[in-house]
């Protein structure tokens, strides 16, 4: 195996093991933060899992089955696991806040043995990742130390409840961290939802590209201007435009795929009309 995938292989087997054992003890020792980790650990390993798998996918070559490529293969990655993240942590929020004013007595000795070990193994895979440099063995170090930073909130309060009664401590540090799952998930959903529903790319201002195009030599008028992108990074675009008789067909498109590619439009497909009619003729817009 690749040394690359190799972490991520660790990482993925890591969090899911994570996962299940803080479901057990979760429930045994009556801690709904140890809960809440579960979740978000579950989280952690369908996203490294899923994307590791979907990001093999989304390098193939288009093919005539996906004309337009399997870039998105990364999006719908995402989309899941921000789905199962936001229903986790929304039914945690749910769940949790009740108790915050009527708290279970949680098992703190459990908890304390459990956290410091998860500390010590999260550390060590942290470490392990951390020696690689590629942007998705850093995300991973960020991840391990994540949730490194949540295990260190629940040892804190595993040994404030060795002195206390303060048992509302447990709950709420689930709620706490259920708003931040939801926090981080919840933006990654929604900025990929819109890439799946076509939505013109964020970082294009087509009013501006249309004005430029228009006081280009032999230009009368942008007819048709459809800008979608494949994965936020990857733009296409397909324009229509109403051009006078006698213009040079092929400057007039050099300076245009020109303009394009130096706004991240990587392909464009240009259509010139030599009247409104003839646009009218071939669109149904
Ligand atoms: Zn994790
Ligand atoms: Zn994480
Ligand atoms: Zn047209």
């Amino acid at each position: 195996m690749h040394k690359h995938s190799k972490t991520t292989f660790m990482a993925f087997v890591l969090n899911l093991s994570f996962a299940i054992l803080e479901a057990i003890f979760g429930v045994l020792f009556q801690s709904s933060a140890v809960l809440a980790d579960a979740v978000h650990d579950f989280g952690d390993a369908m996203a490294i899992g899923l994307s590791a798998y979907l990001e093999k996918v989304s390098t193939k070559q288009t093919d005539l089955r996906y004309t337009l490529g399997y870039q998105r293969f990364t999006i719908l990655a995402a989309l899941v696991t921000a789905s199962i993240l936001i229903t986790g942590s929304t039914f945690l929020i749910i769940e949790n806040t009740p108790k915050i004013f009527n708290p279970p007595v949680v098992n703190h000795q459990g908890t304390f043995v459990l956290a410091l070990l998860a500390i010590a193994i999260n550390g060590f895979a942290a470490h392990l990742v951390h020696k690689g440099h590629s942007a998705n063995q850093q995300i991973l170090t960020l991840h391990f130390l994540e949730d490194i930073l949540g295990w260190v909130a629940v040892l804190l309060v595993s040994i404030l409840l060795q002195f206390t009664d303060w048992y509302f401590l447990d709950p709420l540090l689930s709620v706490a961290i259920s708003f931040f799952i939801l926090s981080q998930s919840l933006p990654k959903f929604l900025n990929n939802l819109q890439i799946f529903l076509e939505k013109a790319p964020e970082d294009l201002n087509l009013e501006a590209l249309r004005r430029q195009i228009e006081t280009m030599d032999g230009v009368h008028q942008v007819t048709q201007f459809n800008a979608w992108t494949m994965d936020g990074q990857r733009h296409i675009a397909m324009l229509h435009l109403h051009i006078e008789t006698g213009t040079d067909e092929r400057l007039l498109k050099d300076q245009i795929h020109h303009l394009l590619e130096a706004h991240k439009i990587a392909e464009s497909a240009i259509e010139l009309d030599y009247s409104s009619l003839e646009h009218q003729h071939h669109t149904k817009l």
